[in-house]
C-alpha cells in the first residue's frame, strides 16, 4: 500500500541535503585522522572542525533572519526556544524595570500557553490572553489595549503560525505596537519557518522562536533569535556556551543539518509554497463541497500555504484518523501535541466553534513529498470514511 503522509505540521522527514551536512559531525571510533566530532568548546584541532561547523550554521540562520550571528542561540527544541524567551525575557525586564505582566494568545501552542501560566502561578506575573477572531486573528487593537503606555508589559509573545489552524498572525503591526512602547515582543516561528520570510526587522520583533523537525531538519534541536540588548535571564545556566544564555554542550550534527534544511526551504520557498497552495486549496475547496458538515477553520487568506484545517460535524477525530491511516494516509486532527488527550482544543474553543463540533478536528499538512495524484486519492477516500464514521459514531462530546 502507498503511503501519504499529510501530517507535516508535526514533524517532517529529515532532508538527505541535512543529512548528508550531518554525517560528518557524528564522527566514529574507527576515524584515525582528523575528526570533526570535538567538543566545539575543547581547543584541539576536532573541538575547532566541530566549531568551524556550528559557526558557519550560525551564520546561515543569521543571514536568513536578516540578525547578528551573536543574536542567534541553539536550543535543543521550539519548546525549549519558547520557555527560554519568555521565562528568561519577563524575568530580566522585571528585575530591570519593574515590568509586571505577560500578554499572549488564547491561540497559542502549549510551549507558551503553560510558560506564562507557569510564570503567573509560580513567579507572580500577571497574566493578560489577548482574544482572537474567528479566523484565529489577533486585532492589532486588542493589543494595543492591552499594552496600554507598555510600562508595566514584561514582555508580548504571540505565533507567527498557528499549528492547528495555520493562520498566520499580523506579526510586523503587533510588532510596531510593541516596539514604540519598548516592550520586548517574541514570535512563536516554529510553524512559520521554512515557509514564510523570517526577517527579523521587516516582522519587528526582538525574540523569535524556531524548530529544526519542522523543515526538514532533525529532532532535537532549535534556536531562539534574540536581539542584541533584550534583556535575558537565561533559563539553563551552567557552561558559558552560546554566550552564557544556554549552557550546555551543543549538538553540533543537529545545528549543522538545522541550518542547512532552513537555507534549502528558504531558496525555494516562493515556489514550493506556491505548489501546495494549489495542493491546499484543491483539498479545502472538494472537501467544502463534497462532504455535508464540513467547515474550515482558521483564515481562508491568511493561512499558511501548506494547511488545511477542519471540523467535522457528528463524527469523532480519532475514528476518521483511524481509517484514515489503515487507507495508508497520516493525517492529524489538529496539534500532535494534545492528540492523546481527550480534551477539546483550546483553539477551536478560542475561535468559537460550537461544542457539536469540537471532537471532529482534521488538520491536512502538506509537504514536499506530496503530488496531485496523492490528494485526489484522499478526496476520494475522505467522503466515504466520514461517512462511515457518522453510521458508527454520532459524536457526542
Ligand atoms: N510551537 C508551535 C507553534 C508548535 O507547533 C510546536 C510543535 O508542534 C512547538 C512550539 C514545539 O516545538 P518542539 O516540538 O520542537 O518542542
Amino acid at each position: 500500500m502507498s503511503f501519504i503522509y499529510l501530517d507535516h505540521s508535526a514533524t517532517t522527514p529529515l532532508r538527505d541535503e541535512a543529512w548528508a551536512a550531518m554525517a560528518p559531525y557524528f564522527g566514529s571510533t574507527e576515524e584515525k585522522d582528523t575528526p570533526n566530532y570535538g567538543n566545539p568548546s575543547s581547543i584541539h584541532r576536532a573541538g575547532r572542525a566541530a566549531h568551524a561547523g556550528m559557526s558557519e550554521a550560525r551564520r546561515t540562520i543569521a543571514e536568513i533572519l536578516g540578525a547578528d550571528s551573536g543574536e542567534i542561540i541553539f536550543t535543543g527544541c521550539g519548546s525549549e526556544s519558547d520557555n527560554s524567551a519568555l521565562r528568561g525575557i519577563a524575568l530580566a525586564r522585571r528585575k530591570q524595570c519593574g515590568a509586571n505582566r505577560i500578554i499572549t494568545s488564547a491561540v497559542e501552542h502549549h510551549a507558551v500557553l503553560y510558560t506564562a501560566e507557569d510564570l503567573k502561578d509560580f513567579f507572580g506575573f500577571k497574566l493578560t490572553l489577548l482574544p482572537v477572531d474567528g479566523e484565529g486573528l489577533v486585532d492589532e487593537s486588542d493589543l494595543a489595549e492591552a499594552l496600554g503606555d507598555g510600562s508595566d508589559v514584561a514582555v508580548v509573545s504571540v505565533m507567527y503560525a498557528n499549528n492547528e489552524i495555520g493562520s498566520v498572525q499580523p506579526i510586523s503591526g503587533l510588532g510596531a505596537l510593541c516596539r514604540e512602547r519598548n516592550v520586548p515582543f517574541h514570535t512563536d516561528a516554529v510553524q512559520a519557518a521554512g515557509k514564510l520570510p523570517l526577517d527579523v526587522e521587516a516582522l519587528q520583533v526582538d525574540a523569535l522562536s524556531a524548530s529544526a523537525h519542522k523543515f526538514y531538519g532533525p529532532k532535537g534541536v532549535g534556536f531562539l533569535y534574540l536581539r542584541r540588548g533584550t534583556p535575558f535571564h537565561p533559563f539553563l545556566t551552567g557552561g558559558s556556551h552560546e554566550g552564557r544564555r544556554r549552557a550546555g554542550t551543543q549538538d553540533v550534527p543537529g545545528i549543522v543539518g538545522m541550518a542547512t534544511a532552513l537555507a534549502q526551504c528558504d531558496s525555494e520557498r516562493d515556489r514550493e509554497m506556491a505548489r501546495l497552495r494549489q495542493l491546499r486549496d484543491r483539498i479545502i475547496g472538494t472537501l467544502l463541497e463534497t462532504v455535508p458538515g464540513v467547515r474550515l477553520t482558521g483564515s481562508r487568506s491568511q493561512r499558511l500555504a501548506n494547511h488545511a484545517s477542519f471540523t467535522i460535524r457528528d463524527a469523532e477525530a480519532e475514528g476518521i484518523l483511524i481509517a484514515l491511516d489503515l487507507a495508508g494516509i497520516a493525517a492529524s486532527s489538529g496539534s500532535a501535541c494534545t492528540s492523546a488527550r481527550q480534551q477539546p482544543s483550546h483553539v477551536l474553543e478560542a475561535i468559537g466553534v460550537p461544542a457539536d463540533e469540537l471532537a471532529g478536528g482534521l488538520r491536512l499538512s502538506l509537504g514536499l513529498s506530496n503530488n496531485a495524484g496523492q490528494i485526489e486519492l484522499l478526496l476520494e477516500k475522505l467522503p466515504e470514511i466520514v461517512e462511515k464514521q457518522r453510521q458508527i459514531a454520532p459524536a457526542p462530546l
